[in-house]
């Protein structure tokens, strides 16, 4: 399942994308990350009856991702590496934008 976190207005659509198929949970993507954006659960709130640990967006994060990520996405600067999305060893982090 693609678990999308985020928003969209008139500047654009800004969102996660966490593929929970792929994700194991195992908290790589979430030390090198300089806002807190990303966090294990041990309960997917997507799907309640999956038992492994995710990857998610925390609730406090979701609504202002285009500034929380500015640091590593800045302005103008097309395909920059990210450090979630290169850390992850299974290839579960994608971005919108
Ligand atoms: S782009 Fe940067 S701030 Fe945003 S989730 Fe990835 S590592 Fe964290
Ligand atoms: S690094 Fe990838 S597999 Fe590990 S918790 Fe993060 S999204 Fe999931």
């Amino acid at each position: 399942m693609i678990a999308n976190y985020g928003y969209k207005d008139g500047s654009g659509d800004f969102f996660i994308a966490l593929d929970t198929d792929k994700c194991d949970g195992c908290g790589i993507c979430v030390l090198p990350c300089p806002s807190n954006v990303l966090a294990v659960v041990d309960e997917d709130p997507n799907d309640p009856m999956r038992e492994e640990p995710v990857a998610i967006v925390g609730d406090e994060q979701r609504q202002k991702l285009k500034y929380a990520c500015a640091q590593c996405k800045p302005a103008g600067v097309d395909n920059p590496k990210l450090p979630c999305v290169e850390a992850c060893p299974q290839g579960a982090i994608a971005h919108s934008w």
